[in-house]
């Protein structure tokens, strides 16, 4: 971590903080603090610095708490903001089809490439190609028309829908306030191999691929 914020100086004014991507930004006043909390990484606002804090930050209020039991997670000072990522998956979608046609990755692979859309990990990719009926294996460029239209549909639903319930917990994931997501129980394939689909009652499979588990239901997703 002392490399990764090689070059900060403080005290800083936190003039704004917001989401790119997977990554969290704290606009200083100088410079930027990049925040990318993976798997187990935790920012938690408290009364005082928490157990084992990586960084933290004094805040109006409190303290900002940098936790990561797992050294997952990554924060760096940037003087510059230089986040190689495609666009969002909650703005203007109209360039997802000429994107799609371009490419013959399998369309869950191209949907985890940050530089295609920012922001879509493993665990919406399976809900956003369930929802949308699409098998994860098919090549991004042999989706129809229609089907690339309910892929657009699907995302902003599901994703709209976890942001709801403030996201998805299975272990370290926490808000601010310490308290888990609540998507967790609404996920219809991820992690629920040999259970029956929610909408057809055929067992959902597991697969690699891109090296990465891949739950979905093989009768509902073509
Ligand atoms: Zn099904």
């Amino acid at each position: 971590m002392g490399r990764a914020l090689a070059g900060l100086r403080l005290p800083r004014e936190v003039r704004e903080v917001r989401r790119r991507g997977k990554y969290i930004v704290f606009a200083l006043d100088r410079g930027f603090l990049v925040f990318h909390l993976r798997m187990t990484g935790q920012l938690l606002l408290g009364d005082a610095p928490a157990d084992g804090a990586r960084l933290a930050l004094r805040v109006d209020g409190g303290w900002l708490s940098f936790v990561d039991r797992r050294r997952l997670a990554t924060v760096a000072y940037s003087p510059e903001l230089d986040l190689e990522l495609g666009p969002e998956p909650l703005g203007d979608l109209s360039w997802l089809p000429g994107a799609l046609g371009r490419s013959k990755r399998p369309i869950k692979a191209w949907l985890l490439d940050q530089k295609n859309i920012a922001g879509i990990g493993n665990i919406y990719a399976a809900e956003i190609l369930f929802s949308a009926g699409i098998d994860p294996r098919r090549p991004a460029n042999s989706l129809t028309p229609d089907e690339v239209e309910r892929l657009g549909v699907a995302i902003r639903e599901v994703l709209t829908e976890a942001i709801a319930y403030r996201g998805t917990t299975f272990s370290d994931y926490r808000d601010p306030a310490g308290n888990p997501g609540g998507f967790q129980g609404l996920l219809r394939v991820y992690q629920r191999a040999g259970e029956p689909c929610p909408r057809c009652g055929t067992a959902i499979e597991r697969i690699e691929l891109g090296g990465r588990g891949t739950y979905f239901c093989p009768r509902c997703q073509r």
